[in-house]
C-alpha cells in the first residue's frame, strides 16, 4: 500500500493563525495530520492538489481545504465556555449556531435552548425570556430589530455574540457604500439567516434589495432599464426591498455586495453584469462607471473561496465519484456539491450513516431539498478513486466516519490509526 500527500511549492512560511478550543469530538487525529502536514509544505495555501490517502483498492483523494473555518470555530468555543463558565443559568442560542445538525444537537445536549429556527420562525417568545439569561448570536449574526429587541429585554447582545468577523466585514462595505450614496444590492439567499442580518444593517443606512441569482439580477436590470413597469418591481422582489424603497430613485446609483457563502463564478457573473447594465443605461464606459456602480470586490469569505478553489483544483484528479459531507441547508456546502456534480456523481451525505451499505447511499438532492437512495454507487473496479471535501461548518470527525466507512468495503491493508502515524 502506498500512502502519501501530492504537494508542490513546498515553501514553508510563518503565518499567525489563532487557534481554538473545540471539543475532542469534532476533531479528526487523521485529518488533524494531514492538514498540518499541509499547512506546513504550502502554509500560502498555492497548492489546490488533493491529498491521496492509498488504502490500495480504494483511493481517497481529500480536498486541499475544508471543514471549519474561523467564523464557526470562532463560535462553538464561545458556545461551550459560555455553558462552561455559567452553571445553572438558562443559555440560549438565537437560531442555528451553525448550520450542521450534530454540533447543533450536541450544544442542546448541553442544554442550550434555541429561540427561533433557521427559517426565523419563533420557537420560545421573547417574552418568556428574561435579563438574568444569556442569549447566544450565531455566527450568521443577527438583525438590528431582534438586537433591540433583546437589549429591551435587558439582555446584553454583545457579550455572547459570535457573529463572525467575514459577516461584520460586509456590514461594514455595505456602510461605505451607503455613504457615497449608492443603494445596496444583496446578492444572497433571502430567506438565509445571515442575508437576513445583512439586509437588516445594510437597509438602516441605505435603500436595500436582495437577489438570489443571476435570474433575479437580469429582472432587476429590466427596472434599472425602464424594460418593465415599475410598480411590478414590490410583487417581484416581495420581502426583498427595504421599507420605502422607491424603484424610479433608489436604482440610480448601485453597488453589490455578497452572502459569505455564494458561489464565486456566480457571484462575479451577477457583479460584472449589473456593472454592464449601468454602463449601458447611463452611457458610461469602464473608466467612468464608478459614477452609478460602486467598484467594490466581492464579499465573499476566505472560507468559501479556499473550499471552492480546492474543490476546483481537486476535480482535476480523474475518479469515480465525490462524496460531500456537510448539513443539508449549509449554503458553502451545497455550492461544493454543485462544482463537483458539474464533472461527476456525487453524493451530498450529512454523516456517515447515509452510506447505508456498499451498494446503497442515502443523499440529499439540494435543488429539490430530498433525499434520495442511490444503489450501486461505488463502481466495481480497481482501485475506486473517491473525492471527499467537506463544508466550513462540518466537524472532520464526520470527514473521518465517512473514509473509515468506505474503507470497510474494501479488503485494505493498513488501518486509519497506522495511516495517521504515518503522518505523524
Ligand atoms: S463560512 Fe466564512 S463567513 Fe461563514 S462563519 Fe465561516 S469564515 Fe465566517
Amino acid at each position: 500500500m502506498q500512502i502519501f500527500i501530492a504537494v508542490k511549492n513546498a515553501s514553508i512560511v510563518v503565518r499567525n493563525m489563532k487557534s481554538f478550543e473545540v471539543p475532542i469530538i469534532y476533531r479528526s487525529p487523521l485529518i488533524t495530520a494531514i492538514k498540518k502536514k499541509r499547512k506546513e509544505l504550502d502554509n500560502m495555501k498555492k497548492d489546490f492538489t488533493p491529498a491521496l490517502l492509498d488504502f490500495g483498492p480504494i483511493h481517497i483523494y481529500l480536498a486541499r481545504h475544508f471543514g471549519f473555518c474561523y467564523g464557526v470555530e470562532n463560535a462553538i468555543e464561545i458556545a461551550f465556555r459560555t455553558v462552561e463558565e455559567n452553571p445553572g443559568k438558562r443559555i440560549f442560542l438565537l437560531s442555528e449556531m451553525i448550520h450542521n445538525p450534530q454540533v447543533n444537537a450536541d450544544l442542546q445536549a448541553h442544554g442550550i435552548q434555541f429561540l427561533q429556527d433557521t427559517h426565523g420562525k419563533q420557537l420560545i417568545a421573547f417574552e418568556d425570556i428574561n435579563v438574568d439569561d444569556i442569549v447566544l448570536i450565531p455566527a450568521f449574526g443577527t438583525t438590528l430589530e431582534i438586537e433591540k429587541k433583546l437589549n429591551s429585554i435587558g439582555i446584553r447582545t454583545e457579550k455572547y455574540n459570535t457573529t463572525c468577523p467575514f459577516v461584520e466585514k460586509v456590514w461594514n462595505r455595505s456602510e461605505i457604500i451607503a455613504k457615497k450614496d449608492y443603494t445596496i444590492i444583496i446578492h444572497g439567499k433571502p430567506g438565509h439567516e445571515e442575508t437576513r442580518a445583512t439586509f437588516s444593517h445594510a437597509a438602516e443606512n441605505a435603500p436595500a434589495v436582495v437577489i438570489k441569482d443571476m435570474k433575479e439580477a437580469q429582472v432587476l436590470a429590466e427596472y434599472i432599464m425602464g424594460e418593465k413597469p415599475a410598480l411590478s418591481f414590490y410583487d417581484d422582489f416581495k420581502e426583498q426591498y427595504s421599507e420605502n424603497f422607491d424603484i424610479e430613485k433608489n436604482l440610480q446609483r448601485i453597488g453589490v455586495v455578497n452572502q459569505t457563502t455564494m458561489l464565486a463564478s456566480d457571484t462575479q457573473a451577477i457583479a460584472d453584469f449589473l456593472k454592464q447594465t449601468m454602463i449601458s443605461k447611463y452611457n458610461l464606459t469602464p473608466a467612468n462607471s464608478e459614477e452609478r456602480f460602486a467598484d467594490t470586490r466581492d464579499t465573499l469569505c476566505y472560507a468559501t473561496n479556499d473550499n471552492q478553489s480546492a474543490v476546483t483544483g481537486m476535480l482535476e484528479t480523474e475518479a469515480d465519484l465525490a462524496i460531500v459531507v456537510g448539513g443539508y441547508n449549509s449554503s458553502n456546502t451545497s455550492h461544493l456539491v454543485e462544482l463537483c456534480e458539474e464533472r461527476l456523481p456525487t453524493y451530498f451525505v450529512n454523516s456517515e450513516e447515509k452510506i447505508l451499505s456498499a451498494k446503497e447511499i442515502l443523499h440529499y438532492n439540494f435543488h429539490n431539498k430530498e433525499e434520495l437512495l442511490t444503489n450501486n454507487y461505488l463502481p466495481q473496479k480497481n482501485p475506486v478513486k473517491i473525492l471527499i471535501t467537506s463544508g466550513a461548518s462540518c466537524p472532520d470527525a464526520l470527514v473521518e466516519g465517512v473514509i473509515k466507512k468506505l474503507v470497510r468495503f474494501y479488503p485494505i491493508s493498513k488501518t486509519i490509526e497506522e495511516l495517521t502515524e504515518h503522518f505523524h
